[in-house]
């Protein structure tokens, strides 16, 4: 057979082979068979140099335009299976959108926001103004403008981290009741949630990071009556209409006459239990009227104006929503916990 007899006899070999693929790889195994290095057409090509010199021109012409040939009908015969192998996968891949999938897991607040986010509602509601300040809080604002002057005793009880001796992270967020008196003019009605920071050990009642909650009146004929009608409201609004709050007294320098509040057990509604410790009472924040001193201090004329601050514990009240005896829990992260609190 002549080397064009043998060309011809391949291509109609692989043309009929191509016309009845059933698949990629069969195209693949038929590429390597005529095409390969050890193909058909590779042997073709090594036995040119058996032919007399003058027909080695034309045969080699006539192998690769074969080779050519070849080639290209592969490529489209690949291309045409890739296609139908695409749609074939297609057809029995379809994803039913309508079908019902597992509900992804939404995270939650964490409790002492939830706590804050309640008292937030509850004073907006009645005309207060939310304000957030410094963390990082210069001593003059923290001490000196809160009539805690340097070697005033209650500044052991509130020893905090310096950055150095001017700057403090703040020990509670009542400086921001100077920052406030010092750049609004009365009426004034604010709150300050946020971070304090002491330099206290970690215990179950005690961590050197926690939240508290300021509040700050100041206007024109402000009196322990409107302190104490802001709280009541405010315990009411929280605990539910039957809880009754009581003052009794204290000492804050930043504050004349002081006084710490306690609130109806929310446990036992007053009757005493372990919650309580049979007092029928929990304490709930510390608060008073503005020390004239104070208001001084912060450009305010207090024979004109005066006021009433507080200072919730934001801990405090959500270990006794959630009933958790060790503040810890809540510092902890462990989703276990946080989840069930919501
Ligand atoms: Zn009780």
């Amino acid at each position: 057979m002549s080397i064009s007899e043998t060309l011809l006899e391949m291509k109609r070999k692989a043309g009929e082979e191509l016309d009845h693929l059933n698949g990629t790889a069969a195209l693949e195994a038929l590429r390597v068979k005529v095409l390969g290095k050890k193909g058909e057409l590779t042997a073709l090509l090594k036995g040119l140099g058996q032919l007399a010199p003058e027909e080695r021109p034309t045969a080699g012409a006539q192998i690769n335009e074969a080779r050519e040939w070849l080639t290209q009908r592969m490529d489209e015969a690949a291309a045409h299976l890739h296609k139908l192998e695409r749609d074939a996968a297609l057809k029995t891949e379809t994803i039913d959108v309508t079908e019902p999938r597992p509900l992804p897991k939404v995270g939650a607040s964490h409790p002492i926001t939830l706590v804050m986010n309640d008292l937030i509602d509850c004073f907006t509601g009645m005309g207060f103004e939310v304000l957030q300040g410094p963390e990082v809080e210069l001593d003059h604002y923290n001490f000196e403008l809160m009539n805690i002057p340097k070697n005033h005793p209650s500044r052991d009880a509130q020893d905090t981290f310096y950055i150095d001796d001017n700057i403090v992270l703040r020990t509670h967020t009542s400086p921001m009741q100077a920052r406030a008196m010092l750049t609004r003019k009365p009426p004034i009605r604010i709150v300050c949630p946020g971070r304090v920071y002491r330099a206290d050990e970690v215990d179950a009642t005690h961590s050197p990071v926690f939240h508290q909650m300021e509040g700050l009146v100041v206007d024109e004929h402000v009196t322990m009556a409107d302190l104490r009608g802001t709280l009541t409201t405010f315990a009411k609004q929280l605990y539910g209409a039957d809880v009754e709050i009581r003052f009794r007294p204290s000492f804050f320098p930043f504050t004349e006459p002081s006084a710490e509040v306690d609130l109806t057990c929310p446990a036992c509604g007053g009757k005493g239990c372990h919650v309580c410790k049979e007092t029928g009472w929990v304490e709930i924040l510390g608060c008073g009227m503005v020390n004239p001193k104070v208001l001084e201090m912060c450009g305010i004329d207090s024979h004109r104006y005066s006021g009433f601050a507080f200072g919730i514990g934001l801990e405090r009240l959500a270990m006794r929503r959630y009933g958790i005896r060790d503040m810890r829990l809540l510092y902890e992260g462990d989703a276990r916990l946080l989840s069930q609190l919501r």
